[in-house]
């Protein structure tokens, strides 16, 4: 199985190999060996999807040597091509989208026993977690996806189209599949969702994110609580509210503005301006101070001037994000954006020199921002060996992810340094010379990057 995309994509990956799991398959690891290849899609960006054809033409060449190997491509991609996918790569059998995926062990057997393609985009799964459990290889930390779908109509974005509207998953399913996964040795749990801040929104009774985080956060034996991704929008002040009265929940907000312009915003159909955002900002450090921020920016919208551009290279200077996922604007199909046909008229020279102009102004604040720790005391969450190779500066939009899963770069990893977590979520590598994963333990921050701190173990 290959994921490309967020970590929802991650948590929905699990299921499909849960399904698989009922049919009697176990997961090879290596599409070389597998019967059956199933590839989860991303469409965000078109980048992703042309990775997605790319390993797709590598499956058809093992299928040629092997006929009966199934192919199936699923998630955001199939939902949004649909039959195009069957035009474009023949040699797939199944296209099943985004709420099939406790169903792929049924389509595989379809296709295996009737020797027919199956195009399966309804919209009928529920938002369940029972039968991932069953596969889930229990970590330290781990995602619970306690919502799916987004009622926004952001003008650039694909996902209400590929994953429909908001379902959220039911109150009491999320706090028992996270009272499961801390009696079976998770210590950090974090809540994902599209527009996390609108979780509850059609329960009955309703629910709202900050009484999910109360629950959770009263679990014992968890030691941290996390959640992604808010929509400022939607933010409201009793969330602020629980950082201060969920001692478990880390002081970590990821809220996207997207750009500083309010004209660009408007464009974008984000819903607040840029003074609005501010004052999220300030309430949020006002509510919790040691809160650590963090942003997505989109350069090159549509109609984009230097003067939008500039209020978007203040925002990033007055919010003082942490770390910023930043973006060039990348045109896509089925986006309002497309039905508006709203041309993509910033030349791609601009776009890459202000992504650029960007990202030089996001690594002098977060430099500035993480050399705030040294001479510090943090605790840490231990996770694995450090990487040898530096760290990624770009990740996917609204998701946080910063892995499309199909990076070929051989990652090393160093035995004598430990890499984890900070409270706010940065990166902290202490020499430790032993596997502290899992641990939390005290580092004395003697250095930072813009990326990460560098430590000692108290
Ligand atoms: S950008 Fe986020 S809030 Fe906007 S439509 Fe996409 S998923 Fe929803």
């Amino acid at each position: 199985m290959l994921t490309f995309g967020c970590q929802m994509n991650e948590l929905d990956s699990e299921l499909a190999l849960a399904s698989m799991a009922e049919g009697g398959f176990a997961n090879t690891g290596s599409a070389a060996d597998a019967d059956v290849i199933l590839v989860n899609t991303c469409s965000v960006r078109d980048k992703a999807e042309q990775k997605a054809y790319s390993f797709l033409g590598r499956a058809a060449r093992l299928k040629k040597h092997r006929p009966g190997v199934v192919i199936a491509v699923l998630g955001c991609m199939a939902q949004k091509e649909g039959e195009l996918i069957f035009k474009r790569a023949p040699y797939v059998d199944i296209v099943a989208g985004t709420r099939q995926f406790t169903r792929i062990n049924e389509l595989v057997r379809r296709v295996r026993e009737n020797k027919e393609r199956v195009l399966s985009l309804g919209r009928d799964d529920e938002v369940v977690s029972a039968k991932r459990l069953r596969v889930r290889d229990v970590r330290h930390s781990l995602q619970v996806a306690v919502m799916r779908g987004c009622d926004h109509h952001c003008t650039f974005c694909v996902v209400p189209n590929t994953r429909g509207v908001e379902a959220s998953k039911p109150f009491e399913e999320v706090v028992k599949e996270c009272e499961i996964l801390v009696g079976s040795g998770a210590v950090e749990i974090t809540l994902l969702g599209q527009n996390i801040d609108s979780y509850g929104k059609r329960l009955n009774p309703r629910r709202s994110l900050a009484e999910l985080l109360h629950a959770v956060g009263a679990i014992q034996g968890l030691q941290r609580l996390r959640f992604i991704t808010s929509h400022p929008a939607d933010l409201k002040p009793e969330l602020f509210r629980a950082f201060r009265e969920v001692p478990k929940l880390m002081p970590y907000l990821h809220f996207p503005a997207q750009s500083g312009s309010d004209r660009i915003l408007r464009a974008m159909r984000r819903g607040y301006t840029y003074d609005e955002y501010l004052k999220l900002v300030d309430a949020a450090r006002e509510a919790c101070p040691e809160i650590g921020l963090a942003g997505d920016t989109i350069v090159g919208f549509p109609t984009e001037s230097d003067q939008d551009f500039e209020r978007t290279l203040e925002l990033h200077r007055r919010a003082e994000y942490q770390n910023a996922f930043i973006f060039t604007y990348s045109h896509r199909e089925f986006t309002p954006a497309d039905k508006m046909d709203l041309k993509d008229d910033v030349p791609e020279d601009v776009k890459l020199a202000r992504c650029n102009a960007l990202l030089d102004l996001q690594r002098d604040v977060s430099e500035k921002v993480l050399s705030k720790y040294v001479g510090r005391v943090v605790k840490v969450l231990g996770d694995r060996p450090s990487k040898r190779s530096p760290a990624s500066r770009v990740a996917s939009p609204e998701s946080s992810v910063s892995d499309d899963g199909s990076d070929p770069r051989p990652v090393t990893r160093d035995t004598r340094r430990f890499e984890g977590r900070s409270p706010q979520n940065i990166l902290v590598h202490v020499d430790s010379g032993r596997d502290l994963k899992g641990k939390l333990y005290d580092a004395r921050i003697t250095r930072s990057s813009p990326f990460a701190l560098y430590g000692e173990l108290v």
